[in-house]
């Protein structure tokens, strides 16, 4: 092969392996104990706490350096309990999760390196994990593997494998989680390379080898929600987006939210405009008064990111602004709004007739004035009731809800 082939090659392979991210992954790293609580204490007085912050801020520094962002739980030699080290990594919206530990055993013997992870296939009764993390069990194993890999092969320490663990920190969180035992503090051999600055920076480039092999799968906040599938299936076609690499499905859609999707999928400057005659210009319609000055709404300014999405919809008159001159594009959408307009959408692609107007749900009275839309949706299959005999109208919509109502729409 010659050297060019070998470096296109090369190029090609390098782009698979790191395909380009709009967004950095998000890693959320934990120095075990700290303050009050120095962990184990070592050979020659080595104390765990300073061992494991070291580590941890070298980890840290090497995952800044290619572009991760990271958090700390701890920067300080303070102490922090277990479960503000799990509440503050479940509020991060991160990709994974990684404490970092140095070992004790009361055999002096006993020496190296293991990363604990939560494995459902040996729960411990006494030592549930949270419920997301009895399904994330084959993504924290991986990241313990690749980890425990790029570890030793830095470290030069004895391999003492992967162990499955109910320790809190592992099992408690949200995301893919690992505990890492670096190396015993209690045994000779080990508690010299924990005291070499040296090695501690060759362990930390081992640990950040690892988060780097790992690869977080898509969405990470809905790894084990009801909406993966739709939400895939949407965002493979383009219409769905994340912010980073979470959807964030239990958040209620807004308004603004709603237009870009909607835009998405019918395309707004293909549908016919009902903002065309001279009668429009007195209309409170937003966008209706089309000829002269473009209507403007206090609360959307034309530097907001929507603004251009809003334009659309008033020149199909699909949205109206308050009495108070404002659009409120950040305000939730119901889930009565988003029937009204998606029907209203779908009769501008595909007019239909009505559909029955006998309701469905206790409560949809035929005299609501979102009814006919609710109705006409599901007959159509496109919309469920939050139970067979309650649509909830009122109720805001979830952005997971409106991955799986146009997953159903686009799949029919
Ligand atoms: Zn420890």
């Amino acid at each position: 092969m010659t050297l060019l082939k070998r470096l296109i090659l090369f190029t090609s392979l390098l782009t698979i392996a790191f395909p380009y991210h709009a967004f950095a992954y998000k890693v959320v790293l934990d120095a075990g104990h700290g303050g009050s609580d120095p962990g184990a204490i070592g050979v020659g007085g080595l104390r765990e706490t300073d061992v494991n912050l070291d580590i941890t801020r070298k980890v840290r520094q090497a995952l800044l350096d290619r572009g991760y962002e990271v958090v700390m739980t701890r920067n300080t030699d303070t102490f922090l309990s277990l479960a503000q080290r799990v509440d503050f990594a479940n509020e991060q919206q991160a990709d994974l999760f990684v404490s970092i530990h140095a070992n004790a055993h009361s055999s002096s013997k006993a020496n190296g390196t293991m990363v604990l992870y939560y494995d459902s296939a040996y729960p411990q009764e006494d030592y549930p994990a949270s419920s997301a993390m009895t399904q994330l069990t084959p993504y924290s194993k991986d990241l313990a593997q690749r980890v425990q890999d790029g570890l030793l092969a830095q470290s030069g320490t004895k391999d003492l494998g992967l162990t499955p663990s109910a320790v809190y920190v592992a099992r408690m969180g949200t995301i893919p989680s690992i505990l890492v035992e670096t190396a015993f503090l209690t045994n000779t051999g080990d508690a010299a390379l924990l005291a070499s600055d040296a090695v501690r920076s060759k362990m930390a480039i081992g640990i950040a080898n690892g988060i780097s092999a790992y690869e977080p799968p898509l969405f990470t906040d809905v790894l084990v929600h009801w909406s993966r599938p739709a939400v895939l299936r949407m965002k493979n076609k383009g219409i769905i987006e994340g912010v980073g690499n979470n959807y964030e499905p239990d958040r209620a859609l807004t308004r603004a939210e709603f237009l870009t999707l909607m835009d998405r999928v019918f395309t707004f400057d293909k549908l016919p405009s009902v903002c065309t005659s001279t009668a429009s210009v007195t209309s409170s319609v937003y966008g209706c008064d089309a000829g002269s000055a473009t209507k403007s709404y206090t609360d959307l300014p034309a530097t907001h990111w929507a603004n251009a999405v809003f334009t659309k919809a008033g020149k199909l008159n699909l949205l109206q602004g308050y009495a108070d001159g404002t659009i409120r594009p950040n305000r939730a959408i119901t889930r009565g709004e988003v029937a009204y307009l998606f029907n209203q959408l779908l009769q501008m692609t595909s007019p239909n007739k009505p559909s029955s107007t006998k309701s469905a749900f206790d409560d949809v009275p035929t005299s609501l004035w979102s009814a006919a839309a609710i109705h006409t949706l599901k007959d159509k299959g496109i919309i469920n009731g939050i139970t067979d005999s309650s649509f909830m109208p009122d109720q805001t919509m979830t952005r997971a809800e409106i991955a799986a109502l146009l997953d159903r729409y686009v799949s029919k």
